[in-house]
């Protein structure tokens, strides 16, 4: 098994460039490319070729987030530069339905599309503004094959509950509820070659900072980490265990979705 960490999206939201006392570097969206025996399995897929193609479809928070619409970041556009095919890719796997997680995902229609079932249902009426902005119809138009996991079934593991192996992955590969950030967010867990742990954790944070209690973060983070959460308790919650699987001996490297120092630990020219 191995990963292509991918940067799907890059985004400079409130002005980065010149408020940098809201947000000082440009956030990335971090996926994985796996390369199993047999396919390739995504984990996220940023945007989309729809969302070059029609911006208007991302609603009223594409303009905040500052996204740079750069054809050559989407993961089919890199998948294919790595010269695969998109229907090499036959499973996705996503942290929670947002538009910048789920914007691609028209672009592999072949592919299942693993999450929890509380995204499913929380996307699909879009109850609420909140919801309104974050799951954007258009990226499910293409009515694609879900398979949704419940979250109470698997096992305990480091701290977090319910992880478990998934029929179609390789057994290094688990997945772990992580509700909070969204009613159905979730992470992937994988055992690297080299005994390491990587601990794929979609928007359990925004900034690795937020792991820090001595950190301060920039206005932006701060107002996202007030805002953008479906459940901010459990958020945190998460944060914390985080945060102590970080500072103990374990062998294990977090991947968050946004934050562009992780994705350079693994990518070092990171597509920006
Ligand atoms: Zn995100």
């Amino acid at each position: 098994m191995k990963i292509h960490h991918l940067n799907c999206g890059t985004m400079c939201p409130w002005g980065c460039h010149w408020l940098p006392q809201l947000s000082t570097v440009p956030m990335v969206c971090h996926c994985w490319l796996i390369e199993t025996k047999t396919h390739l399995i995504l984990v996220d897929t940023g945007f989309g070729t729809s969302d070059l193609k029609n911006p208007t479809q991302l609603g009223p928070s594409a303009r905040l987030f500052g996204w740079d619409r750069n054809p050559q970041q989407t993961a089919l556009a890199q998948i294919t530069r790595l010269g695969f095919k998109a229907t090499d890719v036959r499973e996705i796997v996503l942290t929670h339905l947002d538009l910048d997680h789920a914007g691609g995902i028209a672009d592999f229609p072949e592919a299942i599309i693993h999450l929890l079932e509380p995204e499913l249902s929380a996307a699909q009426p879009r109850r609420g503004l909140m919801n309104k902005i974050r799951y954007r119809p258009a990226h499910f138009s293409h009515n694609p094959k879900w398979q949704v996991h419940p979250v109470a079934t698997g096992e305990a593991w480091m701290g977090f509950q319910g992880v478990r192996e998934v029929k179609t992955w390789p057994p290094e590969l688990l997945l772990a509820p992580l509700i909070g950030h969204t009613a159905g967010h979730l992470g992937v867990i994988a055992k690297a070659s080299n005994e390491k742990w990587l601990f794929h954790v979609g928007d359990s944070y925004y900034s690795r900072d937020e792991l820090d209690s001595k950190r301060s973060l920039s206005l932006g983070y701060r107002y996202l980490r007030l805002t953008a959460h479906h459940n901010r308790s459990m958020a945190l919650q998460n944060q914390q265990r985080l945060s102590q699987l970080v500072h103990t001996q374990t062998p294990i490297e977090l991947c968050s979705s946004h934050d562009l120092r992780e994705l350079a630990a693994h990518a070092p020219t990171p597509n920006l």
